[in-house]
């Protein structure tokens, strides 16, 4: 799972950042309008946190362009307090949610977390598929009730299948989604992680789709 966010407050936008990484997500970080829509535009997200008072380009222009681009990715907008209008003029400009300042990092994440799994077709917070389970609240997965310890990068490709599970993924949807926009991407090494995340789940789930990339089957369906 990829995020942006688009916040000119240095120490906000950090720390955000650093939340959001704790919590095992990669992360692409905007400091103005134009910036946050150039990335918005051109990357793949599966979530923006975007703040509405931004330099060169204002939230809301940056947001109403987007869902001109067609670009369907949640996004939460950040409001100065008692800016009631802000939300309403946010909603209707093409936000799914909203986050008052200050706010509590952990509203934050627990919305995101929400925003995610909703776009992605998923009501409760524990997503399935056959034996495997992701509680998304503790970024824990476990195969029968046992905790299968992973790392971030393993973790991040195999909850993006899990929310996306039905489909199949090819390899570059899975880079862009896993790897920041500063990272040196190899789409080679998507098929070495693969092989690490089937070992350690012991179930054959992470099916290759020859040609076109990988899908999760439960076993027998
Ligand atoms: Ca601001």
């Amino acid at each position: 799972m990829r995020f942006l966010i688009v916040e000119d407050d240095k120490d906000l936008n950090r720390q955000i950042k650093q939340a959001l990484e704790d919590s095992r997500y990669v992360v692409d970080a905007a400091f103005d309008g134009e910036e946050g829509h150039f990335l918005g535009s051109t990357e793949s997200y599966d979530a923006i946190v975007l703040d509405l008072g931004l330099p060169l380009i204002d939230g809301i222009s940056v947001l109403e362009s987007w869902r001109r681009e067609n670009i369907k990715i949640p996004v939460l907008i950040l409001t100065a307090r008692d800016r009631w209008n802000d939300k309403v003029t946010g909603f209707d400009a093409g936000a799914d949610d909203y986050l008052s300042k200050p706010f509590h990092m952990g509203e934050l994440l627990a919305r995101l977390r929400a925003l995610i799994r909703r776009a992605a077709g998923h009501a409760s917070s524990e997503i399935s598929c056959g034996p495997i389970l992701l509680d998304t609240k503790t970024s824990r997965i476990y195969v029968n009730d046992v905790q299968i310890k992973m790392t971030s990068l393993e973790f991040r490709l195999l909850s993006y299948m899990l929310h996306q599970q039905g489909r199949v993924i090819s390899r570059t949807e899975l880079v862009e989604h896993l790897y920041d926009q500063d990272f040196d991407r190899d789409s080679n090494t998507i098929e070495v992680f693969v092989g690490r995340i089937r070992k350690k789940l012991g179930v054959n789930i992470l099916q290759t789709i020859r040609g076109l990339g990988y899908q999760l089957i439960e076993e027998g369906a």
